[in-house]
């Protein structure tokens, strides 16, 4: 199954719970633009290099196309359609009047120099450019691309426009007009709806252990924030293999070895050094050995199809954290409900970091900058409201909640479809 048809398939599940109508159910099953652009780039050797771009415009049902651009050697336009879907669908399950988009390019970043990253940035930008723009368009950073690469984005948009029009692009530094509390609204939005289910559940977060696969961007920091809510952080992974200890893990600490090592995996005996406590384990184990691992609380924080068919009956987890995009299969999916295991969906688990970036087109349009306090003050009633009605779905049609975050959103799509006519 494609990533697209795992998307097609969960909204086509959502879609007979609420009885949609078949129309909104062809335009959401449909991308409205795709488009796919060659990119040539002058490397340092002097040779030139064509690279295969994609942008591709979901749906602009309740605002401007909005989502993330990936640099990695497995993006194709099935992949890129497929996470453009799921934009539409999570901006909407928190309310906020953006649509979906996404966009990528095939290409290893840690093959190339930061010079041929920039040139490849601004060459994509040139490619895009007709339909891009801070109405239009608005990209982001996702997996391998960050802030310097949202700078550059924002520059030579702005270059080609003839006037500062930076924001194009979110998720830029903050000298470059980036809203403070960006690079930790993904983790932290997912941690405001962790702690309503936990609550729900009846978990106290100090007897609740959690691994985390993928110890970037997202994952480290969710390990962080839960980590100083007392859970008890017990693994983690990163592309080269993971760890698991029998005693609470320090997130910091393990950020600092992995920089110093290269990888999670080889911190457990470091850690044990530093903390010199008898009796502590870590061992070394393989990503597919993490996730099937004893524990609470499973966040996954890395790519997507990592929890399918095939490995699904062995997880032990009690709630399953999709921080990630599509990171569980539909077949995976249905034998974790069978099987009890509450699954927080992506839609609305990492929500958090496109309602950040909306907060930043805000602060870019009108020029006035807000605190960290204040960005947090405003996500965290997003999140806990759109939890609550995600939940009060669940209950209303007695089903998972991906299923109910789908509706939720659904719902509201439906209404924006409706208003602007196109039905
Ligand atoms: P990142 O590149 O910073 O981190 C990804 C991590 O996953 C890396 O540490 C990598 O080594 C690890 N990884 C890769 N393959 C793995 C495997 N097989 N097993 C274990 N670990 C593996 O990316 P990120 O920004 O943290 O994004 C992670 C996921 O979260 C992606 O699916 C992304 O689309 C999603 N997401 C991120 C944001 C955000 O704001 N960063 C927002 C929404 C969704």
């Amino acid at each position: 199954m494609s990533l697209f048809e795992n998307t097609l398939s969960q909204i086509e599940k959502a879609s007979k719970l609420m009885n949609l109508s078949s129309e909104v159910k062809d335009l959401l099953s449909h991308p409205q633009r795709k488009v796919e652009a060659s990119i040539p780039v002058k490397m340092d050797d002097g040779s030139l290099r064509i690279f295969q771009g994609f942008r591709v415009q979901h749906g602009d049902y309740a605002g401007p196309y909005k989502g993330g651009i990936r640099y990695h050697q497995q993006v194709d336009m099935s992949e890129v359609i497929a996470l453009s879907a799921w934009m539409t669908i999570k901006c909407s399950v928190v309310g906020i009047p953006l649509g979906g988009g996404k966009g990528g390019i095939i290409v290893n970043p840690k093959d190339l120099s930061e010079g041929e990253k920039e040139r490849l940035t601004r060459g994509y930008v040139r490619m895009m450019y007709p339909i891009l723009g801070p109405d239009k368009d608005v990209p982001a950073p996702d997996v391998n691309t960050n802030s310097q690469i949202m700078d550059w984005f924002a520059d030579e948009y702005s270059k080609i426009a003839g006037k500062d029009a930076r924001g194009v692009v979110t998720g830029k530094s903050i000298e470059a007009g980036g809203s403070k509390g960006r690079n930790e609204a993904t983790a932290q939005g997912g941690v405001y709806v962790l702690e309503e289910v936990v609550k729900d559940m009846g978990m106290a977060p100090k007897e609740t252990t959690v691994i985390v696969q993928g110890y970037g961007n997202a994952g480290a920091i969710v390990a962080r924030l839960l980590s100083n809510d007392g859970y008890d952080l017990r693994g983690a992974s990163d592309s080269q293999g993971g760890i698991v200890c029998t005693h609470c893990m320090d997130p910091v600490e393990l950020l600092s070895c992995k920089a110093e090592k290269g990888s999670v995996k080889d911190c457990g005996l470091h850690i044990k050094d530093m903390h010199d406590v008898e009796g502590v384990e870590c061992v070394e184990v393989s990503n597919a050995e993490l996730l099937e691992h004893e524990c609470d609380i499973l966040i996954l924080a890395a790519l997507e199809n990592q929890i399918t068919s095939e490995n699904a009956d062995r997880i032990k987890a009690k709630i399953v954290v999709e921080l990630a995009n599509g990171p569980i299969t539909p077949e995976a999916d249905e034998i974790l409900a069978e099987r009890g295991i509450m699954v927080v969906p992506d839609i609305l688990a990492n929500a958090g970091g496109v309602t950040v970036s909306y907060f930043e087109m805000l602060q870019n349009g009108s020029g006035e900058y807000w605190s960290e306090e204040e960005v947090l003050k405003k996500l965290k009633p997003i999140m806990v409201d759109s939890c609550k009605s995600v939940r009060s779905n669940m209950e209303k049609y007695k089903c998972t909640m991906r299923e109910a975050a789908y509706i939720s959103s659904i719902e509201r799509i439906e209404k924006k479809i409706r208003e602007k006519g196109i039905l």
